[in-house]
């Protein structure tokens, strides 16, 4: 009876409110019993959604953590770096992490790392996501997401009482086994400090080793969808503690076809739960899952929702004819190598081609290796740690290289072919330009591929880059054969259907006159 009557109160937003308002410390007592009632006596499954309103999660999450609140200057910060804000209870960002909320391991942490203020999107989702907040961050790879995730929850993991068992306490999902590696790669620098266990898993590499890795317990999985699914599905491991989950460039996830293995997990964690979802852009579908898992949540922009290339990068653009390729790349390797260059990543959209093009280029006196995905993992592992290390500066790859890979040093890139979206050519040549520096990106264009130019000729206005005119002409021509075509597709459609109505009159000559008056224009 009495817990009947608790859990009622529970739902009750405006008290909830009423209580966070008059100091959440003052009633760390109450807190602690809610917390114990809903992790002792009610299971997990019985708790409704409903229950789980952002204030009252705010009960169970923020006992640590105190909530600052907003002030006028928030708003200046957020107009100055180009912040834009959704939800309700936005905590303010934090400035500077000496005095941001986080303890001081972490920032212990951060010192120690020469991390000596939050990037603009860590600035504004570190208090979210130490609020307890469910959170939508817009912001492209390289602006400082890893560790904008990450460090959250480190400290979920060490100041919320967690469930018995060996589950994860937190996942990060990710599309690809290289961003998988590369997020691995930058646990693992407080993973031994901090004393928190973390298991990367992912396709192509020995399924036994991972396994068991997953059952000797351990804090936080970063995963690829796929290998996911393979673990929860042989009952491997389970995600029933997991409390706090991440959707690492969820819009590339789901581009890649992964929503049903992202929503498989999703169906598994906890209600009493945290999702953080990062993506680069804002499309429908990635809509649809934060309306679907999220419930309420803090979006938090950087930027603009329209992706928009680096403009630390200058973008030179060559039109050309599909033969006339190799010759170009020839000429672009030469001036580079003459100014001089740092590492070069080379793009192609066939494995094949990247075979052939590290072939052409080693012919030619410039050591390249391959990347692609019929390499094997060791394979793709290897040649990556060569190309981080600088023992090969020259990378050729397809798109598995074209997101989170973050190599120090690319000076260069070169889109040998262009890729299949505007989208994924803001990607590709986001490999360089990183942390500051200056970039280039030397793209190729056909005939084949003017249906990309007028969003290209987009990319580079916005970044205040030179528009060939060649670029231009073949945006026009495009947009003129189009029309034609649709003309002409008009012409016969109705060509077509005037036939077929005289065929029809004939036919049925009993139809009202004006019927045929109607219609005959
Ligand atoms: P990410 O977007 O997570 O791939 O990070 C891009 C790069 O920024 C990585 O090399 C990070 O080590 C670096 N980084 C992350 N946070 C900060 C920060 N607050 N200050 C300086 N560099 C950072």
């Amino acid at each position: 009876m009495a817990l009947n009557c608790f859990s009622k109160l529970l739902k009750r937003r405006d008290l909830c409110r009423y209580l966070l308002q008059n100091d959440i410390k003052q009633y760390s007592n109450s807190t602690v019993f809610t917390t114990k009632i809903i992790n002792g006596k009610l299971p997990f499954e019985n708790l409704q959604k409903g229950l789980f309103h952002t204030p009252l999660r705010l009960l169970f999450t923020s006992r640590f953590y105190s909530i600052k609140t907003a002030h006028v200057d928030d708003d200046n910060y957020r107009n100055e770096h180009n912040i834009t804000v959704i939800g309700q209870d936005i905590p303010s960002p934090y400035i500077d992490i000496e005095n941001s909320q986080f303890p001081d391991y972490i920032k212990q942490f951060l010192n120690k790392q020469g991390i000596e203020k939050p990037t603009i999107i860590q600035s504004q989702s570190w208090p979210v996501a130490l609020s307890g907040q469910n959170f939508v961050g817009i912001a492209q790879t390289g602006t400082g997401k890893t560790l904008a995730y990450l460090l959250p929850a480190v400290v979920h993991i060490k100041e919320k009482q967690g469930r018995k068992g060996l589950g994860p306490r937190a996942l990060v999902l990710a599309p690809t086994r290289e961003l998988a590696r590369q997020i691995e790669h930058v646990a693992k620098d407080f993973a031994k400090l901090l004393n928190i266990r973390c298991v990367c898993i992912y396709g192509g590499a020995h399924r036994g080793r991972q396994a068991e890795l997953l059952q000797s317990g351990v804090d936080i999985v970063i995963a690829t969808p796929g290998r996911l699914n393979d673990f929860l599905k042989s009952n491997t491991t389970n995600l029933s503690r997991c409390t706090y989950v991440v959707l690492d460039e969820a819009d590339r996830m789901l581009d890649m076809g992964f929503e049903p293995q992202i929503r498989m997990a999703l169906n598994g964690v906890p209600l009493e739960r945290q999702i953080l979802m990062f993506s680069a852009t804002w499309p429908k579908e990635v809509r649809h899952l934060a309306k679907d898992y999220l419930g309420e949540y803090v979006q938090v922009n950087v930027g603009s929702t329209e992706l928009s290339a680096n403009h630390n990068i200058e973008q030179k653009i060559h039109i050309c004819l599909q033969e006339d390729k190799m010759k170009i790349l020839n000429s672009i390797m030469h001036s580079i190598s003459g100014d001089g260059f740092g590492k070069l990543l080379v793009f192609a959209n066939t494995k094949k081609f990247v075979d052939m093009l590290s072939l052409a280029l080693k012919r030619n006196g410039w050591p390249a290796v391959g990347i692609h995905g019929d390499k094997t993992q060791l394979q793709r592992d290897t040649i990556i740690n060569k190309f981080k290390r600088g023992n090969a500066n020259i990378l050729v790859a397809t798109d598995v290289a074209a997101r989170g890979l973050d190599v120090d040093g690319i000076t260069h890139v070169i889109n040998y072919d262009f890729p299949n979206t505007s989208e994924d050519y803001i990607h590709r040549i986001g490999r360089t330009g990183r942390n500051q520096n200056k970039g280039v990106a030397h793209t190729m264009l056909t005939n084949d591929d003017a249906r990309q130019a007028q969003n290209l000729i987009a990319v580079l206005k916005e970044a205040n880059q030179n528009v060939p005119k060649e670029l231009e002409d073949l945006s026009r021509s495009y947009s003129e054969d189009k029309a034609q075509q649709q003309q002409a597709k008009y012409k016969s459609k109705q060509y077509s259907w005037n036939s077929n109505r005289r065929f029809n009159k004939y036919r049925s000559s009993s139809k009202p006159s004006n019927y045929s008056n109607n219609y005959r224009y």
